[in-house]
């Protein structure tokens, strides 16, 4: 059943509202103890009025009972003051009088219908031995009550079994008084609760309208601040400290915007400098070709200088939009690797191999130290790339008779490739910004030996793709050591 009212509840969209539950629940919490209270207090009220006419009668009935023994009325009951007394009590509350003698005979009943009757009840035997009791019977609207009639034996009747201050039960009185007053009093009482629960239930119903619009507000107004955000209108922080609630909500929502203000500026930032390095060797190629037009019987190897210049600039717009794929294939999901097992001593040498005659260009020596094997799965495309970036940084920022040293080592769990070199170093306020693209200390020098800017970016995804890290030491002037640390298997971290 429970069950059941749960996914009826889940269905219900209207019941997904926070504001809807807010409103049940007051609205209950409300109404409850409007109930309770109602109903406690007519209970209550019933109990006592119950509990007040049946000692008034009890005591009225002691008095009678006594007085039956003193007017001898069970062989008597022609006392004109007893049947006055009886006559008076059934008219006051509304009842009726049964006196059984001693042999469950009635020998008055205020109704006259059943004088001279036998009466065999459980309640008359128990008060003949000498317990009265009293009866609510609720559903029939009256209180039956046995009083036993008491004789105590006086000296002058006193025997030897029977000895003075006896108590002997004579016979019973059996009456039934009607409860008809409790019950229009509960009525009336009843019918004044429902017009009052009538009015509370309006009450609370408005309150808890009130109310749940009130604690919902703080809400709706971050849902409207979020809306002003997304159509344009705003772009400053949103703030509603109301609750703890709301500025968690709040704060979070905060910074998701200024994640995505930096990202769009980073974007915009990329995009430009994309647009500037494109544009730099389309212009020199315009400034070439059109120096030429200008000139009228231009010599062939002037012509033959410029075109190779041109070639130039071509082969590095190449480059540039080469190393730009490279990082945008890089940038998208790390589902994208290609993972093998790869002797990485091997993929080392080969690589080394190409760059020996870069190195033998610049004069710079080139060295590979393998402490260990190192078989590792690795993307091998991507590994290619970062050992060829290192290295060919190495060479290119090194100085006359340099040195480039590859170390290879590993522990259980990763490998380390460590690319130190003798070179120009890196100045301490751009150790941070290496990885960043398009970032060259000196950018002209960068240019001049065919940098590109995007080298150590695509060197550090490659690296992140592989769940590694990258970090460098430098001193400007002495070198720089590059330390690439990546697991030996792939996904174990
Ligand atoms: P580039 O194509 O200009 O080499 P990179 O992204 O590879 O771009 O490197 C960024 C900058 O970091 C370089 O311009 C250079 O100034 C500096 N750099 C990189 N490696 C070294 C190194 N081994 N020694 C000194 N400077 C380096």
């Amino acid at each position: 059943m429970a069950v059941k009212i749960k996914e009826i509840l889940k269905k219900l969209k209207i019941w997904r509202s926070l504001k809807v539950r807010l409103f049940v629940i007051i609205f209950l919490v409300g109404l409850l103890p409007c109930f309770l209270i109602k109903g406690g207090i007519l209970q209550n009220y019933e109990d006592r009025a119950v509990a007040v006419r049946q000692s008034d009668v009890q005591n009225q009935l002691k008095i009678i009972a006594n007085h039956l023994i003193t007017y001898n009325y069970l062989q008597d009951t022609s006392s004109e003051v007893i049947n006055a007394e009886l006559e008076q009590l059934s008219n006051l509350y509304n009842g009726r009088v049964l006196i059984i003698n001693g042999n469950l005979k009635v020998v008055k009943d205020t109704y006259g219908i059943s004088e001279g009757k036998t009466i065999i009840s459980e309640e008359v035997i128990k008060c003949i031995k000498g317990t009265g009791m009293a009866n609510y019977d609720r559903n029939n609207g009256f209180i039956e009550i046995t009083t036993p009639i008491v004789e105590t034996v006086s000296a002058k009747m006193a025997t030897e079994e029977i000895p003075e201050g006896t108590e002997l039960t004579r016979g019973v009185m059996l009456t039934s008084v009607s409860t008809d007053i409790i019950v229009n009093t509960m009525d009336i009482l009843n019918r004044k609760a429902l017009l009052m629960e009538i009015i509370m239930f309006f009450c609370i119903l408005v309150i808890a309208m009130v109310l749940a619009n009130i604690l919902i507000r703080p809400f709706d107004r971050i849902s409207k601040a979020i809306s002003e955000i997304k159509d344009g209108h705003v772009d400053e922080p949103i703030s509603v400290p109301d609750y703890l609630e709301t500025e968690h909500i709040v704060n979070a929502f905060n910074s998701l915007l200024n994640k995505m203000k930096i990202l769009d500026d980073s974007r915009q930032e990329f995009v430009a400098n994309v647009s500037h390095e494109l544009k730099t060797p389309i212009t020199s190629v315009k400034v070439l070709a059109d120096s030429l037009l200008a000139q009228k019987d231009v010599p062939a190897e002037v012509y033959q200088e410029f075109m190779e210049d041109i070639a130039h600039e071509i082969e590095r717009e190449d480059k540039i939009i080469n190393d730009l794929l490279a990082l945008v294939k890089l940038d998208k999901a790390a589902a994208e690797l290609n993972i093998n097992v790869v002797n990485i001593n091997e993929l080392a040498e080969i690589i080394l191999k190409r760059l020996r005659p870069i190195a033998r260009k610049n004069d710079v020596e080139l060295l590979l130290v393998s402490t260990r094997e190192v078989i590792a799965e690795v993307d091998e495309v991507k590994m290619s790339l970062i050992l060829t970036n290192l290295i060919e940084n190495a060479i290119k920022y090194n100085k006359e008779h340099g040195k480039v040293t590859v170390t290879l080592d590993a522990d259980h769990q990763f490998f380390t490739v460590e690319v130190s070199d003798t070179g120009i170093g890196i100045p301490r306020e751009s150790i941070e910004r290496i990885y960043e693209r398009f970032y060259r200390v000196d950018k002209s020098h960068s240019r001049e030996i065919g940098g590109t800017g995007l080298g150590l970016a695509i060197t550090r995804s490659a690296v992140l793709l592989h769940r590694g890290s990258i970090k460098v030491d430098s001193k400007p002037g002495e070198g720089s050591r590059f330390l690439v640390k990546i697991p030996l298997i792939h996904g174990a971290l």
